[in-house]
């Protein structure tokens, strides 16, 4: 038996761990479970998603291996335990990239698949799922190839059902072909919230790449102030002849790490504050073409490991919404009450979402998305929250599952309409109700 947590705040969970081989085990597992049996991964989600109490846990990191890489397609049919940072180590160097990259490579394919990851290129890109071109299913009712031409509704269903379908043991993915391992990025100071929107609905399509770091903190006229940056994969015409292709770094173990749980109440609203005036101060107003390498442009965080430990032994809250693209007020609303309501956070993230993939329980919705990390602690932390959901539910927008720990199930079918389709799918693949998690039972999904 093993104690699981997520990345942010959740409750412990007791449960039996597994480490399956193979397809074959795995489907042996599922036969001889009766209480319960959901696949983890890295463990990168921040709530319940990949525990289970009382019931097994499957590792899927040793599904692991990555196979050729086809020079004229750049399609890998990896593992679902393998994780971005393996592949990438061996993908960089011979000029391919994953085409969906989430903010940390510490994440497996298989937990990339069970999210639909997006990343900063969703308005150009879309999400994870749409760059695999099939993966293998092991269900309690047998294992299966799908992909979004083949058997599309259980392809679907599976992306971003957060591991409610079955367990991904191997897919094939498309990878995006790149010449340099640096990108070229342009990078300016926002004002507020009007300078900054205004500037990523105009130039965004400009870019393959875009992010913006807002001050949640910030109140009056710099409401949303925010430093925007935004990048496209370098060509070798913008680099010296000598630049070679390498494996991004930090390598997997990361270059700093944080040795201690920070004591209780180092981050505050006097701290966090200051943290984040400095750093929209460091921040060039406009910087155009600078070459940035592939891990400091997309994976910052991964350089200090065990980061989230600095937020105490509380730990911290990750809020991500996603809302339509109606004029953005309820982007302008959630960041005034954070900024009004006493409750420190760190930079947020704010990103524009391209149009939604056809996965049922899939997160992006075309418009705006924004992720919040607060730490844990003040008093007023649930309410807000609770008011924050309000707003999303009443704009038709929805809350990022791979990081709820909290959400009112009552508003989970207006978030996600397609919940039927899931039950339907999952009493077809799944008739006894093996497959479940601790956010499952939770939200009563
Ligand atoms: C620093 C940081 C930055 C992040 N940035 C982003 C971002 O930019 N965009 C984004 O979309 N997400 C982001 N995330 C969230 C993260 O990408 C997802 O939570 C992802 O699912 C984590 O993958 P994992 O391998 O750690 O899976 P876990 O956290 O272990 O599991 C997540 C879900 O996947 C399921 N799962 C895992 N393996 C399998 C499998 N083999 N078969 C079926 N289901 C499986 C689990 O059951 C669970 O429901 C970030 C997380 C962190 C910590």
């Amino acid at each position: 038996m093993s104690s699981l947590t997520g990345w942010g705040r959740t409750q412990p969970s007791i449960a039996t761990v597994v480490t399956p081989a193979n397809e074959h085990d795995v489907l042996d597992i599922l036969a001889r479970a009766t209480k319960g049996v959901i696949a983890r991964g890295l463990g990168r989600s921040y709530g319940d998603a990949a525990q289970v109490a009382g019931g097994t846990v499957i590792d899927g990191l040793g599904l692991g291996g990555i196979g050729p890489i086809d020079e004229a397609t750049g399609e890998v049919t990896v593992g679902a335990g393998t994780s971005l940072d393996a592949l990438l180590s061996i993908s960089v160097p011979k000029g391919w990239f994953i085409a969906v990259s989430p903010g940390t490579r510490q994440v497996t394919v298989g937990g990339a698949i069970a999210a639909d990851v997006h990343g900063k290129n969703h308005h150009r890109d879309g999400a994870f799922c749409e760059h695999v071109r099939s993966l293998r299913l092991v269900t309690p009712t047998g294992a299966m190839t799908v992909g979004p031409t083949d058997e599309p509704d259980v392809f679907w269903g599976t992306a971003g059902a957060m591991g409610l379908t079955g367990i991904v043991t191997e897919a094939t993915l498309r990878l995006l072909p790149i010449e340099t391992d640096r990108l070229v990025v342009d990078t300016d100071r926002c004002r507020d919230l009007d300078a900054l929107m205004a500037a990523m609905a105009t130039g965004d399509e400009d870019h393959r790449y875009s992010v913006a770091w807002v001050d949640c903190m910030a109140t009056g006229a710099r409401l949303g102030r925010a430093v925007l940056t935004r990048g496209n994969h370098a060509c070798r015409v913008d680099l010296d002849a000598t630049a070679q292709l390498r494996e991004p770094a930090p390598s997997r173990s990361g270059l700093l790490r944080v040795p201690w749980v920070a004591p209780k109440g180092l981050l505050n609203r006097v701290s966090i504050r200051a943290f984040n005036e400095a750093w929209f101060r460091r921040a060039p107003r406009h910087r155009r073409d600078e070459l940035v390498s592939l891990g400091a442009f997309f994976h910052p965080l991964d350089f200090v490991t065990d980061w989230n430990l600095l937020y105490g032994p509380r730990g911290v809250v990750q809020y991500q919404l996603a809302v339509p693209d109606t004029g953005g007020d309820t982007v302008r609303r959630a960041i005034e009450l954070l900024a009004t309501s006493g409750v420190p956070s760190f930079l947020a993230v704010l990103k524009r979402f391209g149009p939604s993939d056809p996965g049922f329980l899939s997160f992006p919705i075309e418009g705006w998305t924004l992720a919040l990390d607060m730490p844990v602690g003040p008093a007023q932390l649930p309410g807000v929250l609770d008011r924050l959901d309000e707003l999303v539910v009443a704009d038709g927008g929805r809350v990022y599952l791979a990081k709820d720990a909290r959400l009112d199930p009552r508003h989970l079918p207006a978030m996600y309409p397609r919940l039927d389709e899931l039950a339907s799918l999952r009493a077809r693949l799944d008739p006894r109700g093996v497959l479940t998690s601790d956010l499952a039972r939770r939200l009563g999904v």
